[in-house]
């Protein structure tokens, strides 16, 4: 394992190999694949946004393979975290500040040290949009919930009516999706129609278990320790009115987390790192893994997988620039 000369500035006077920042499945999946290849990789875990990456704040994860009895979120990741470091991934739980993509080697920066490498792998993830109800808090993982996907099967909402928040194409496929489990969705839109496309659209009138209701925004949830309800408002009459359900999903969107990298590499209109090839960015040696380039899956494993690619593909960059 290379020692890490480290200055009384904190400035490391070695080159890393690779320098991954984040430590959700992306994050992790990359290091464990980058520390087998004997690249010693430097993991920056992130410190605000907590370690571990979205996943810590969901109790059962029962899609991930390998689990069939289920397996809580933060014990998933403590597991990938573990086999990180078993490999020998030098783990930091600190927040990267900033980073320089425009010189090699590249720089990284957090508040305790810097640190120059010769590629890197960015896994900062994504963050679903809020509504910001004055009790989601109260509710969240208690009838609230961001993923569908992940949710849905939950015992608190099978048989049960449930509410998806959102016009565009994913609130549209989560009001379909969720009529596998609810006994009715619905499918609460602000504006005065569907944002989703025709073909969307067209799925969403033709399944009779999803009710649409156009104008119309959530003014609060209310339940007994669980969500029992949500406070409506018609915006064109101004009329508010409570509609009894057990479930409130968002599909307001999701925020990718960016910032770090804007101006650096090339991101689309949303902010989503461009990636070809699966995980390279318009920079050659730093590479995008997981919901930070993933405007479609956004899953664990999806997100692991992409973190896996992005390790390889370091690999083979190091290999044929070094
Ligand atoms: P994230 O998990 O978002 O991790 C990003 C990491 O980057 C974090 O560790 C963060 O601290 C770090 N970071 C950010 N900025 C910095 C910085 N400047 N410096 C250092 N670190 C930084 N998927 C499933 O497959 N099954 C489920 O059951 C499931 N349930 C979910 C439940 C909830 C409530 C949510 C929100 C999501 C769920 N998902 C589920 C989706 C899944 O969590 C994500 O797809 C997955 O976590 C994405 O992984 P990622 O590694 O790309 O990013």
């Amino acid at each position: 394992r290379r020692v890490v000369a480290s200055g009384g500035n904190g400035t490391s006077s070695d080159v890393e190999n690779v320098v991954i920042v984040g430590s959700g499945p992306a994050g992790y999946t990359a290091a464990i694949y980058a520390a087998r290849a004997n690249l010693k990789p430097v993991v920056f875990e992130g410190l605000q946004n907590g370690r571990g990456g979205q996943l810590m704040g969901t109790t059962e994860v029962e899609n991930f393979p390998g689990f069939p009895e289920g397996i809580t979120g933060p014990e998933l990741m403590d597991r990938m975290r573990a086999q990180a470091e078993r490999w020998g991934a030098e783990l930091y739980t600190e927040d990267v500040e900033a980073v320089d993509l425009s010189s090699r080697p590249f720089t990284i920066r957090s508040g305790e040290r810097t640190v120059r490498a010769h590629s890197v792998i960015v896994a900062t993830g994504a963050t679903a949009r809020r509504l910001g109800l004055p009790s989601e808090t109260r509710f969240w993982a208690k009838g609230i919930s961001a993923c569908a996907i992940c949710d849905g099967a939950s015992p608190l909402f099978k048989e049960k009516e449930v509410a998806v928040v959102g016009g565009g194409d994913s609130a549209a496929e989560e009001a379909v999706y969720l009529t596998k489990y609810a006994t009715k969705v619905h499918l609460l839109v602000r504006g005065d129609k569907l944002r989703a496309s025709k073909a969307m659209q067209e799925r969403v009138f033709a399944t009779p278990r999803v009710q649409v209701h156009l104008n119309t925004t959530i003014e609060d949830a209310y339940g007994n320790g669980v969500l029992q309800g949500l406070k409506t408002k018609n915006v064109s009459t101004g009329g508010v009115e409570d509609l009894g359900v057990a479930g409130l999903f968002y599909g307001i969107g999701h925020n990718p987390n960016s910032g770090l990298i804007k101006g650096q590499v090339e991101l689309d209109e949303a902010g989503y790192v461009k990636v070809s090839h699966g995980v390279s960015t318009s920079v050659p040696g730093v590479f995008a893994a997981g919901d930070l380039h993933d405007t479609e899956w956004r899953q664990a494993i999806t997100a692991a997988g992409s973190g896996c690619m992005a390790a390889l593909s370091a690999e083979r960059y190091l290999s044929s620039n070094g």
